[in-house]
């Protein structure tokens, strides 16, 4: 019999989980729970994008521009504000603390569940053993009766010699450009958009797509359309951008709309086109690991990578949406099955997604025309409530945004919903929970909502399905 060292056993876990974002640091943190010999390795910063470079640090940002522009109207309110300064410094150095105090967070939650954390780059050797190149270190070989692979996803660069920003440049500036032109119109296109937008950058959103914001409801998309060019931001919808190249101090464009192009000149240019999976140099091959056609691991509705009993693929590197809730959730699916725990399959109709611009966007479901495509209009039924009705919106002076749900006519079942508006993506959990637990119309009709809450919009919208809403128009 092979006599187990001291290191050798050091180095046998239960679950080995390779990358420590929102996916792989909750799969840690619950395979610990359940007893299992958990390590996880990280080549980066624990929290992965998501706390450094991603959800948190855009959102501090966020809100500073939100409070900025919060003051600016304080005299509405009958506050007086003068000389109101922006220390842009100050605004990013709050950001990436808050980073930093996550990162913490993290470092704290996985020693107090007794994780294993090295710090290395992690590439898999074969179905049980990974290898941990360390740097300045030796590399080091774990083994794993379970792994989960999560290393997430990177920004997709663009091709040209200007040097344009991607997300992690943007949050991190020193300066708030004079223009800045944003490529792309998914959450984190229009979240910069918004935030430079607010400290007064001349904003240009370039979309290929038809419309911005593609991947919610349409009505929701032209809504927000109008309120960005309200606030002084130009969308360019059906455009595309080539020949991006440096001159002095400023970065040129060839932006093509409508068969006519023209090259125009900002200070800055975001590239903000999407991402890609995390997949080099992880030893895939070793296993022959499947990925599909997105260049994603391929895997089943519990996670595993398909083919595998013992191998287990989440958050950005797996399946879309490219979402940290959807990370975590299926860190926690996938370590009670590693358990043998009976537990349920991702609903991934149950996602919800949120744009954390101002005004915020939200959604949970189909939008209306996958809606009708797959019941039929005759089958759907819809309700609509603005936020102008709203009494608490009213108090807040912020009466701009629409709730929107659709039914399925006999049943009442919560096909989806759609907001654009104050704290809309606070307000779609309440959809979110009653589609998870299966309530119809009708439970959410019955249900009793705090006076004044922006929440009773839910009520009323529910209500306006049938045309029964009291204070809707
Ligand atoms: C600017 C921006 C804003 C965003 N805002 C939101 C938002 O508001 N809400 C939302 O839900 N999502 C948001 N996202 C998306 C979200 O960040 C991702 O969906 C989420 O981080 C994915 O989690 P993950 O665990 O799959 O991967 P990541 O968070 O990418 O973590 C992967 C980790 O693996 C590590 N790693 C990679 N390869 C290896 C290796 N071989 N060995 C060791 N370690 C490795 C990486 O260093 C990283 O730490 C945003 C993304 C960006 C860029």
């Amino acid at each position: 019999m092979h006599n187990i060292s001291k290191k050798e056993m050091k180095n046998n876990f239960d679950v080995v989980i390779i990358g420590a974002g929102p996916g792989g640091y909750v799969a840690a943190i619950r395979a610990a729970q359940l007893g299992m010999r958990t390590a996880i390795i990280e080549k980066d910063k624990l929290g992965g994008i998501c706390l450094n470079w991603g959800c948190i640090p855009t959102k501090a940002l966020l809100k500073a521009s939100e409070l900025y522009e919060s003051i600016k109207s304080a005299e509405h309110f009958g506050i007086s504000c003068s000389d109101i300064k922006v220390d842009f410094k100050k605004v990013i150095a709050r950001s990436r603390d808050v980073a930093s105090q996550l990162e913490r967070g993290v470092a704290h939650l996985l020693k107090k569940n007794n994780v294993t954390v090295f710090q290395g780059f992690g590439k898999i050797k074969d179905k049980n053993t990974i290898s941990v190149n360390r740097e300045g270190g030796d590399d080091l070989n774990i083994n794993a009766k379970n792994i989960i692979i999560a290393t997430g996803a990177r920004s997709r660069e663009i091709k040209c010699d200007a040097k344009v920003w991607y997300s992690k440049d943007a949050m991190i500036q020193e300066k708030i450009p004079k223009s800045l032109l944003v490529i792309g119109s998914g959450a984190i296109g229009i979240e910069f958009a918004s935030f430079y937008n607010a400290f007064g950058t001349k904003v240009t959103i370039i979309e290929m797509a038809g419309r911005i914001l593609n991947m919610e409801d349409s009505e929701i998309s032209d809504l927000a359309k109008k309120e960005f060019e309200a606030k002084g931001i130009e969308v360019l919808t059906n455009a595309s951008v080539s020949e991006i190249k440096s001159t002095q101090n400023k970065i040129t464009a060839k932006i093509t709309r409508d068969e006519s192009s023209v090259i125009r000149e900002f200070d800055n240019v975001i590239a903000a086109i999407g991402v890609l999976p995390n997949t080099e140099n992880l030893g895939l091959e070793n296993i022959q690991c499947p990925l599909d056609e997105t260049g994603h691991i391929e895997i089943d509705e519990y996670c595993r990578v398909s083919g595998f009993e013992n191998i287990y693929a989440i958050g950005d590197i797996a399946k879309a949406p490219y979402l940290a809730h959807k990370a975590s959730h299926e860190a926690i699916i996938c370590a009670e099955t590693i358990a043998g725990i009976k537990t349920h399959s991702i609903k991934r109709e149950n996602i919800p997604a949120c744009t954390y611009c101002t005004p915020q966007i939200a959604s949970v479901g189909l939008n209306e025309k996958d809606a009708i495509k797959k019941f039929e209009k005759n089958n759907i039924k819809i309700g609509r409530f603005p936020n102008i009705a709203n009494g608490k919106s009213v108090a807040a002076g912020k009466t701009f945004g629409l709730i929107k749900v659709i039914f399925e006519k006999n049943t009442g079942e919560i096909l989806g919903s759609h907001i654009i508006g104050d704290n809309a993506t606070e307000l779609i959990s309440n959809f979110t929970v009653a589609k998870s637990g299966e309530l119809t119309q009708y439970e959410i009709m019955h249900t009793i909502f705090a006076h004044p809450t922006l929440s009773e919009m839910i009520h009323e919208v529910t209500l306006a399905a049938d045309q029964r809403s009291i204070h809707g128009p």
